[in-house]
Parts: structure tokens; sequence; C-alpha cells
């Protein structure tokens, strides 16, 4: 069976490099493959829908160079690939669902399942919505047919849940961290469809991973704790046996490994942690992006493939065709990964290092052409090879060597003052006598 992985962000905002991360393992894995790579957008928490967003995240793989086979905006065969466009698809398998007694009708109002967490929490424990609790409250297991068709019937407001089992092992396979296993007697019965008619996560996105054929979930290690309940649907529907394999990735940490990278961490360490600048409705909500900061995004991608999976020898710089072909699941780390800016900074210098001298060379041309200057290509060439050691970022070749095309006027007044002493101008001028004598 030909491989197809999928990325799935829900659109609540900028996507953080860990996203892309993400998205470069399930690439990096379908392109090795043969496969197919997919991109599904999960907006089906309207509450945290942020307009704009799945824009900027086709932008930032595109960017990157992360080209999907699928996608809502290149098709396929097995869309749509927006879940706002696939609402009947979870109705009618919720609707399953319930046909086959793995999931029921939930009436109960929001405040009475505040004032059991209340109770619940006072005694120092937790409510749980499940295999304890449920036959007490209302909804189409506890209520008679009748009482239920009719609420139904009078618009009601329900929600469907999952019918948990009581007490069962689930064991399951991670690609990263073998086999994990989950008592359900530790999971509740989740919201499948939400009162508004729309699905929650575990629904939709279970549902849209058989439908298109995933044979492999990769992922964040956040959604870890979701696999009990994702084994159980499976089941649930019948699915069991084509299953996708699991993989969940490790956490990015904050540069001192204290905790994991948040997209605050970025203003408060002075680095980019997310791939493209965005302008939110806040300047809190506001972040520079690695391309405007001057990233190359080779570099960005190497950095973070890096990220958490090693090749397992000593190199370290990779072209994306490179990592296609070294990129290795079983090689993933299980810890989390500490962000480093500085090996950030080192990734681009070499990929500006390796990049081919023509391609180069064009590029400082047109920069330079931008500042008004029009070299000729020797005195290119000696200009690129005399800067290349010296710069991070393609940029730096005209913040750094201007002065080879233009008289600075502006000077650093406390290098010069500290420098200038009693007696240099007489020495310089008995220099340059010097050197005009050398060359005549
Ligand atoms: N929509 C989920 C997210 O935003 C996808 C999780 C998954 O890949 O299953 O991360």
């Amino acid at each position: 069976m030909s491989v197809r992985v999928r990325f799935a962000p829900s659109p609540t905002g900028a996507l953080h490099i860990g996203g892309i991360r993400t998205a470069l393992y399930n690439y990096l894995l379908a392109r090795q493959k043969g496969g197919q790579f997919i991109i599904r957008i999960e907006d089906t928490d309207r509450n945290r829908y942020v307009p704009g967003a799945e824009e900027y995240i086709l932008e930032a793989l595109h960017w990157c160079g992360i080209v999907p086979d699928e996608s809502p905006v290149n098709g396929g065969s097995f869309g749509p690939y927006r879940q706002s466009e696939r609402l009947d698809i979870y109705q009618q398998h919720a609707r399953m669902l319930l046909d086959r007694g793995w999931a029921y009708y939930a009436f109960d109002s929001a405040g009475l399942l505040d004032a059991k967490r209340e109770v619940a929490q006072a005694a120092g424990g937790a409510f749980q919505y499940g295999a304890a609790t449920r036959m007490e409250l209302e909804n189409s297991l506890t209520l008679p047919a009748e009482e239920v068709s009719a609420r139904l019937q009078r618009g009601d407001a329900y929600v469907i849940r999952f019918k948990m089992p009581a007490d069962e092992e689930v064991v399951a396979h991670d690609m990263v961290r073998g086999e994990v296993r989950f008592r359900t007697a530790g999971l509740d019965d989740k919201v499948l469809m939400k009162s508004d008619g729309w699905p929650t996560y575990h629904l939709a996105n279970v549902v849209d991973d058989h439908l298109m054929q995933i044979t492999h979930v990769i992922r964040g290690e956040e959604w870890l704790p979701s696999v009990g309940l994702h084994v159980m649907l499976y089941r649930a529907f019948g699915w069991s046996d084509t299953m996708p394999a699991f993989g969940h990735l490790p956490l990015i940490l904050r540069p001192d490994g204290k905790g994991k990278l948040s997209k605050r961490d970025g203003a408060k360490f002075g680095f980019p942690v997310f791939p493209l600048s965005w302008l939110g409705q806040s300047a809190d909500d506001s972040f520079v992006g690695f391309r405007e900061f001057g990233f190359e995004p080779e570099a960005v991608v190497n950095f973070l493939a890096l990220l958490g999976w090693n090749p397992g020898s000593e190199q370290e710089v990779f072209s994306l065709n490179g990592l296609v072909a070294a990129f290795d699941m079983a090689k993933v780390n299980k810890s989390g990964a500490r962000f480093d800016f500085d090996k950030a900074l080192w990734y681009n210098q070499q990929h500006l290092l390796q990049r081919d001298d023509a391609i180069l060379t064009t590029q400082v041309r047109m920069l330079l052409n931008e500042k008004g200057h029009q070299p000729g290509t020797e005195q290119l060439d000696l200009f690129v090879s005399m800067f290349k050691e010296r710069v991070t970022f393609l940029y730096e070749y005209w913040e750094k060597g201007a002065f080879c095309f233009e008289e600075l006027y502006e000077y650093d007044e406390a290098a010069v003052q500290q420098k200038w002493k009693h007696g240099r101008a007489q020495q310089l001028l008995e220099l340059a006598h010097t050197w005009t004598k050398l060359h005549t």
C-alpha cells in the first residue's frame, strides 16, 4: 500500500515552527517512500478560527518547499480537504456509531455539568463523564426512548458522546515511543458532535484519516493522550485493520531547556519562532518570521529537521533532497529538542557558503542592483569571494560591503574617539606616501 501522510493544522493563528517541523517529517516520509503528502485544514472549532491563518500556513509551507500532493488549493481525489466542507460526512459517521451502540445523545445542561465538577473538586477529585457516571446523567442511555425522540424532535440541545468501555486496556504502537498503553477507565466519554452540529477534533480527525486512506499519523506529542480514544474509535467503526501507524514527535524546548518553546519566547529571547511574520490584532499577537529575519528557507528546513531527529552520522548540512534520502522515523528522539538559535544562524551561513557560485553571484548582483550599483563580473566575483566567509545572511553582503561601492558618510564616533590619537594624521600620511611609492 502506498504511503499517505497528512499535515492537519487548525487555522487558529500563525503556525509555530513546531508545526512546520511536523509537516516536514510527514513530507520527508512521503517523498522517501514515493507516497503522497496531504494538507487537510481542521477548521471545526469555530470559536478559535482566525481569518488569514489558513493562507499563512499554506504560504509558510510553500516558502519552505514543502509542497503537497493534495490540499484545499490543489485538490485531489479524497477531498474536500477543509473539514468545514465535510460536515455531512461527520453527521453520517456519528449516526453510524449511534446505531452500533458506540455513541449516545447527551442532553445535560452546561450548568448541571459545572455543578458536578464543583462537587467533585470540593471532594478533591475530578468529574468525568464516563462509564462510572453516565448512568446518573441525562442521556439516551438513561431516558426512555420516547422521551429521547421527543427531545430530538423538539430541537432540544444535545451533544453526541462516545461510549467508552468501562475498563479495557488499549495497546498501540508508536513509531517514536514504541508500545503505549491506556486503560479506558481513565478516559471519559468524549463529545464527538457538539450542540451546534459541528464535529469535535477527535471524530473529524479519525473519520478523515480513514476516508483519506492515511497510513501514518505523524504529529506533535500533545496528541499522544488522544491515542487511546482514537484506537477505540477505529475499533467502533470496524476499521482496526487499516488503522494508521502513529508517531508522536518530541516537544521543541526553550533554549534554557525550561519547558516548551512558546510563541512568546521569540520576543523574550530575541529570535523568531514563526516561519513568516504575522500581524495579529495586537502587538502582543504579532511576530517576526524567519523569512523576514533574513533566513534562507533551506537553512530553516535543515535546522528544523535536526531538531528532534539525527541522521546517525556526523553530517549536519542537508538539502531538502538530502533529507528525503536520509530521514528515518526510527531515529526521531523521544526527549524534547532544545531550540538553539545560534545553530540556526550557523545553518544559514553554511547554506549560503555551499550555494552554487553562479546562483550566489546572481543574488548578490540583484542586491547590488537594488542599491543602484552595476558591478562588472570581475568586480562582483571579487566582492563575493571577499565577503563569503563573513556573512550569515544574504543582506549582509550590503550591510558589510556597502563601503566597496559607496563612500560612507556615517561613522562610529565613539570608535573614532578611541583610536584617533594626536599625530595619527601624520602617520597615515606617511603610510599613504610609502604605499604610493611601493606602487609606482
Ligand atoms: N488539528 C490538529 C492540530 O492542530 C491535528 C492533530 C493531528 O495531526 O491529529 O494540531
